[in-house]
């Protein structure tokens, strides 16, 4: 009896000791390696410290078994706990810890092997702009029905302005590929009440042959008001703004009579050709300016189609041919470029020009 007593003693104190220590270590671990040779030392199949004692439960009678057998079957589930937590700990901060080792050797400069299209790059300028000024960004599709394209832009079916967009049809004569981003102001102006300022950049498309100054696919620019008071002093601040803003404050521009349904009276912003300084050129086509847009007081022909009251609502709207924009910005000299697929073509050249 005394032997077991002994025995049952020394186990007693050897798996209290063991439970200490193998806490301790667990804590102490300083990674999974760590922690896994751990684990091994304490609850290892073969030369585990705790199976060490489990298999020593064989030599004890049948009473001593069932009293000691619970005790170490309890501290190798505690064991088995605190590995896990420990293991999740370390889990969280070594892969922090290993990220960090991994960021220190990729913290240098790569070389600059690509850039934004000058399109998104002109895109991205404008929308700041138009963000600065309280305006929202909006977007539209690029399928459009006869309705949104036409319509409600005061063009209806026998109108002449028709003739001057070469619309390219899905399905005439009701869906096509909107010729102008005005679709755009069509929606908003069915969908939100006013006061609002949106801006909106889009891809258009109209049936053109091209050349180094049209496209088939080409980008508008556009934006449009509807206020309580908006008048074309308004609208020629925001558009000489822009001007200024894309190419600097010695721009010299000038706005000219022009002809849309959608507005009344309407005006097209012209500025001094980039490539010649007005003098003449290819670019220009001998004229020394550059049609940069359209733009004019809202026709109150809209407004009705909306919903909205013309008499207590104005508003005025512009659209800009992007590509121009871009091409003066860049000194690029034939809008094909900026759809082509020409990897020589490197418009950062340009810039010692600007
Ligand atoms: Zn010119």
């Amino acid at each position: 009896m005394g032997f077991y007593l002994i025995q049952s003693k020394h186990q007693m104190t050897t798996a209290k000791n063991i439970q200490e220590q193998a806490l301790a270590e667990i804590a102490a671990a300083a990674d999974i390696a760590g922690l896994e040779q751990v684990r091994v030392k304490y609850l290892g199949r073969k030369d585990g410290e705790l199976n060490r004692l489990l298999r020593s439960l064989k030599d004890m009678t049948e009473a001593e078994r069932r009293k000691r057998g619970p005790v170490l079957q309890n501290l190798r589930a505690h064991l088995e706990q605190a590995l896990d937590q420990r293991r999740a700990e370390l889990a969280t901060t070594t892969s922090d810890a290993a990220l960090l080792k991994l960021a220190a050797p990729l913290d240098f400069q790569l070389p600059k092997i690509g850039h934004l299209h000058p399109l998104t790059e002109t895109i991205r300028m404008i929308n700041d702009h138009f963000l600065r000024l309280g305006y929202s960004l909006m977007e539209g599709p690029e399928i459009e029905t006869d309705e949104f394209c036409f319509r409600r832009l005061n063009v209806p079916p026998d109108h002449p302005a028709r003739d001057m967009h070469d619309t390219i049809y899905i399905e005439e004569p009701k869906y096509l590929l909107r010729t102008h981003t005005s679709s755009i102001e069509a929606r908003v102006l069915e969908k939100y009440k006013p006061p609002f300022k949106v801006a909106y950049p889009g891809r258009t498309y109209r049936n053109e042959k091209a050349s180094k100054t049209n496209h088939f696919i080409f980008h508008q620019y556009q934006g449009f008001v509807v206020l309580k008071e908006a008048s074309l002093k308004d609208l020629f601040g925001t558009i000489t703004g822009l001007f200024r803003k894309m190419y600097g404050p010695k721009v010299v521009i000038r706005f000219r009579n022009k002809y849309y349904p959608e507005v009344e009276p309407g005006v097209g912003p012209d500025m001094q050709c980039f490539n010649c300084a007005g003098k003449g050129c290819a670019v220009c086509k001998n004229v020394g300016w550059i049609e940069m847009g359209g733009a004019g007081i809202i026709h109150p022909n809209l407004l009705w189609m909306a919903g909205i009251d013309p008499k207590k609502w104005r508003g005025f709207a512009f659209g800009l041919g992007l590509d121009r924009w871009v091409m003066a910005k860049y000194h690029i000299q034939d809008i094909r470029t900026l759809l082509g697929g020409d990897l020589a073509y490197q418009y950062y050249q340009h810039e010692s020009n600007l």
